[in-house]
């Protein structure tokens, strides 16, 4: 194997898709196990004492919000995707029932390893800048712009030659309908002619497929964009803004987000411009944290 393929394989990583969910189960661990590989760590990972609460941590932070996650289940059928590697897997499925995927539970009393296999680790080993351009790649084909930069901070990833993939004409017209201005807050700030600070958000990520067009887009101050990408602001479907319950901080937070929690969002003059119903439910569904 070479890195090229390596690169492949990832993009190819099967991920568990109903409908248009998003799932960056597989995705999240990855990344957490590069980061630990470009700190220096052994190939191999222990699911009990080194995968279980890191990962559920990142699930709990950039996964849809669900009432239980369950970290093993990456960590399990990663070992179908060709480069990754368990160890003492064997006792700890239960041949007598008919799903063989063991629990977090299980795979910590059997003492389950799990990591890249000999010849794929060899290609990132020691080798920081590589780990950084696969990160760089996994973070790209799931997340949004500023949500990348998050995880790549938390998990010590540099991005420093990020390759951004924006669409000026999508801006442009985001920005037209909604009248230069943040939808939330109004923020408007002009250099002279130029916006600063103001972006084009797309409600339905890219990366699910979500399209460049104004009826998935919303003009955002670079707050509220980071705030919307993250999940602790959402919209109703009368475009009412709803504040996550995990949102906190202190008089400056209650100005921007909870002032204006249950108000309606400026929307563009034209109905046409309008955000579709099921871009809004998705975002609803799959980013939004209640
Ligand atoms: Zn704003």
């Amino acid at each position: 194997m070479d890195i090229k393929q390596l690169q492949n394989i990832i993009t190819d990583i099967t991920i568990w898709k109903k409908g248009d969910q998003r799932a960056p189960h597989k995705p999240l661990l990855l990344l957490y196990v590069l980061s630990q590989y470009k700190q220096g760590h052994k190939r191999l990972f222990d699911y009990g004492t080194e995968i279980q609460q890191p990962l559920l941590e990142l699930l709990n932070n950039f996964a849809p919000q669900r009432k239980t996650q369950y970290p093993n289940m990456p960590f399990w059928r990663l070992k179908g995707d060709g480069f990754w590697q368990l160890e003492n897997a064997e006792p700890c499925t239960d041949p007598q029932k008919e799903s063989k995927e063991p629990t977090s539970k299980r795979l910590a009393e059997c003492h389950v390893q799990g990591g890249f296999n000999e010849s794929t680790y060899s290609l990132i080993a020691k080798k920081p800048k590589q780990i950084d351009k696969l990160a760089q790649q996994i973070l790209s084909e799931h997340f949004p712009e500023n949500v990348q930069d998050t995880i790549a901070n938390r998990l010590g990833f540099s991005l420093a030659d990020i390759n951004k993939q924006r669409d000026p004409k999508f801006r442009q017209m985001v920005l037209r309908a909604y009248n230069y201005q943040c939808a939330v807050c109004g923020y408007n700030l002009k250099q002279d002619c130029t916006p600063v600070g103001l972006e084009a958000a797309h409600v339905k990520w890219k990366t699910s497929g979500g399209p460049c067009v104004i009826n998935n887009g919303l003009a955002l101050c670079s707050i509220h964009h980071s705030a919307f990408d993250m999940g602790a602001i959402g919209l109703d479907s009368s475009f009412k803004l709803l504040v996550s319950g995990g949102v906190n901080g202190n008089d400056i937070i209650e100005k921007l987000f909870w002032d204006f929690e249950g108000k309606q969002i400026f929307l563009p003059k034209v109905k046409e411009d309008y955000l579709q119903d099921r871009f809004v439910e998705w975002h609803f569904r799959e980013v939004f944290r209640v």
